[in-house]
């Protein structure tokens, strides 16, 4: 007999079930509603099309990650363990929904009750009741005893409880289901071998002698406890940050689809203001990301701001812009917004996230690229940097000075540099140099700091003599090229960044240009993922994609032997931000007697060499590790004797890191292009 068909107080069971779960279904109801309409608060935003993949994509991705297949951390088998609850809870979802839900509720009787079907359905409710015990034990265990470093992090009171009061309710869920079974199969003089657990307890409670109306009594009671603890759940889960069931598989559906680090133009000519400081300056899919969070920590774990110890933390800023919009968010909803209440909480920038943190971020994508849940980190911190840059004129004093450097002389860099010429590295070189009106298929695209700075225009000569020696035909602009405008984007200064893609749009248009090789992974970035939001489609390719494909047509063929042991650097914006991981391996693969010796954070893991996102020209946190001593560490520990890399910044991030560690005799930095060049001189 089921526990609700039962009378309790002259009331039937059915109508307290119903009552129970209709009052907590309304309330789970409204808070996902709230949730909804606080993310309708941002701005617009088209994440429509593709509808169809979309679905499959998300679905695929979603259920591979319920599978532990796709980013979960290894390490710590934390995937392991959520997935384990996660399929045994689904297990135990559709156990409830028959066995409290249509024979409970409905009154229904199960169309398999003492069947084998239903014997092993049960039993394997209670294998998995099992391992979901074992995993909440693991997970407590790995919280609280084990503490990885990803998990750490300073909590209130209020959220120790409550995570210690999630867990005893999963244990005590299973508990109360095992007492259910063994004194439901009790009272009802039932004795069964399967399901295990269950028919073991029933055994145990007959030989206890308890009458059968006092193992009812008791039965009806964990019955009805169990229901409640599962409304409650019901009830809390979208006020807790377990939130994130609901709302994480809708922000994998409407994840970017084209680059992988999308920075949105504002169109500066109907803007009051830029950027972002209230929540609805947001986009709805920016709102999205933050109820999203699973707070897993991966993206805190892996940011090299965080591991160098400055204040930012990618994790922090999504948690605390999450607390900000469930705090300030429902007093600017249609009807409530009457006194500001944003505006009389707390300040966005400054309360909720510093201008600290803001500057931080090296854009390196470390954080977007291990996120289970596709949420862009990156976009935000931009948005708070256009903020603070283009209309509350706040930056710090070196990035002040490097787009005061990019406005008056088309470049970020100041001292020696600055009295160059930017084509003053070609001198007598016979290279095509585009006046007006002439044209060319495939440009050079040399970058400021190949032009500019001595150590870089070393590796614009090499690329430029290896590029003629496999009979590549280009042509360059010589002191017509500028800036592709990625520091200022970088750095929030949207109105340079915005002028100098034009311009350069319209230098490319003019000379016909069909292709564009660039040295630098920031330029190609830039002009190949952003310049199509200004009209500028041009075919783009990287120059390590160049030479892999001029080695495998044999066009270049490289002979020398280099007798040394490599590794390399994937730049971030090569790597993570293009998804070139292959070729430069395979061009170092092809220099003979080079032994590459991967770090053990490489390709899509790799960690940032410091200089992105402009901080190239802004000062690190005073008091905290540089980012590319730590990246130095790295190398050392591959016992490699050169660090080789494609990217000018982080060439000069290792040379400067090399020099102030005072390793020059025991490592050497290089630019791929540089060994490509050794390799292919006869000795
Ligand atoms: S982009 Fe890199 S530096 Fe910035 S928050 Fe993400 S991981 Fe940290
Ligand atoms: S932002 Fe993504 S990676 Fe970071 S804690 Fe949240 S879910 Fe995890």
């Amino acid at each position: 007999m089921s526990p609700v068909s039962a009378t309790y107080w002259g009331i039937t069971g059915y109508a307290i079930f119903w009552v129970l779960f209709g009052v907590a279904f309304v309330l789970f109801a409204r808070r996902v509603y709230l949730l909804i309409r606080l993310v309708r608060l941002g701005q617009n935003e088209n994440r429509f099309g593709s509808m169809f993949y979309r679905i499959i994509s998300m679905l695929a991705i979603t259920f591979s990650q319920w599978c532990t297949l796709k980013s979960v951390s290894r390490k710590d088998l934390a995937g392991i363990f959520h997935a384990v609850m996660l399929w045994g809870f689904g297990l135990f979802a559709i156990g409830y929904f028959i066995l409290i839900g249509l024979w409970g509720g409905f009154g229904l009787s199960i169309p398999f009750a003492g069947s084998a079907f239903e014997r092993v359905y049960l039993s394997i409710l209670d294998i998995a009741g099992l391992l979901v015990i074992v995993a909440v034990m693991a997970t407590v265990i790995k919280r609280y005893i084990v503490k990885p470093e990803r998990l750490e992090r300073e909590e209130t009171t209020k959220e120790k409880v409550i995570m210690a009061l999630l867990f005893t309710v999963m244990f005590g869920l299973m508990v109360l289901y095992y007492g259910m079974e063994g004194f439901g199969y009790a009272a009802n003089n039932i004795q069964v071998s399967w399901p295990p657990v269950g028919g073991a307890l029933a055994s145990l409670l007959t030989g206890t002698g308890i009458s059968l109306a006092t193992l009812l009594v008791i039965y009806k009671a964990i019955w009805w406890s169990n229901y409640v603890i599962l409304l409650v759940a019901l009830v809390y889960t979208p006020h807790s940050k377990h939130l994130h069931p609901v709302f994480s598989p809708a922000n994998v559906l409407f994840k970017a689809l084209g680059p992988k680090v999308v920075i949105e133009p504002i169109p500066l000519e109907e803007s009051e203001s830029f950027g972002v400081s209230k929540i609805p300056d947001f986009t709805w899919k920016q709102l999205l990301d933050l109820l999203a969070c699973t707070w897993c920590g991966r993206c805190h774990a892996n940011c090299p701001a965080t591991i160098s110890g400055k204040s930012l933390s990618p994790r922090e800023v999504i948690l605390n812009l999450k607390g900000h919009l469930l705090e300030a968010g429902p007093g600017l909803l249609p009807g409530k917004a009457a006194a500001s209440p944003e505006g009389k909480s707390k300040a966005m920038i400054g309360d909720v996230v510093t201008e600290e943190e803001i500057w931080a971020c090296t854009t390196c994508g470390a954080c977007q690229e291990v996120c289970p849940v596709n949420i862009e980190h990156i976009r935000k911190i931009i948005d708070l940097r256009r903020n603070l840059v283009l209309s509350q004129s706040k930056m710090p004093e070196s990035a002040q000075l490097m787009l005061r450097n990019m406005q008056s002389r088309g470049h970020p860099w100041a001292g020696v540099q600055s009295l160059r010429l930017r084509g003053d590295w070609i001198s007598d070189l016979d290279l095509k140099i585009l006046a007006e009106g002439d044209t060319a298929d495939t440009l050079f695209w040399v970058g400021c700091t190949g032009a500019l700075v001595e150590r870089n225009v070393g590796v614009t000569l090499s690329l430029t003599r290896v590029l003629k020696a496999a009979g590549v035909d280009f042509a360059v602009l010589g002191d017509a090229e500028t800036c592709c405008g990625d520091p200022a984007r970088r750095a929030g200064y949207e109105f340079q960044f915005q002028m100098m893609a034009e311009q350069n749009i319209e230098t490319f248009k003019s000379h016909n240009i069909k292709e564009i090789v660039t040295s630098c992974p920031h330029c190609y970035n830039t002009i190949k993922n952003e310049y199509p939001q200004y009209g500028g489609d041009f075919k783009v390719v990287h120059y390590t994609q160049l030479i892999a494909d001029l080695i495998g047509q044999g066009k270049l063929k490289l002979t020398n032997e280099l007798n040394s042991v490599l590794t390399y650097h994937d730049p971030c914006y090569l790597g993570r931000y293009s998804n070139v991981y292959l070729e430069p391996r395979r061009i170092l693969h092809a220099i003979p007697e080079a032994k590459l010796a991967e770090m053990e954070r490489s390709r899509n893991k790799g960690f940032c060499c410091g200089g992105g996102g402009g901080l190239m020209w802004i000062e690190e946190q005073p008091g905290t590790t540089k980012i590319n001593q730590i990246r130095t560490e790295d190398v050392l520990k591959t016992g490699a004797d050169t660090v080789v890399t494609a990217c000018p910044y982080c060439l000069q991030m290792f040379e400067e890191s090399i020099e102030h560690q005072n390793i020059k005799d025991s490592l050497k930095a290089r630019d791929l292009v540089e060994l490509v060049e050794a390799a292919m001189k006869q000795s």
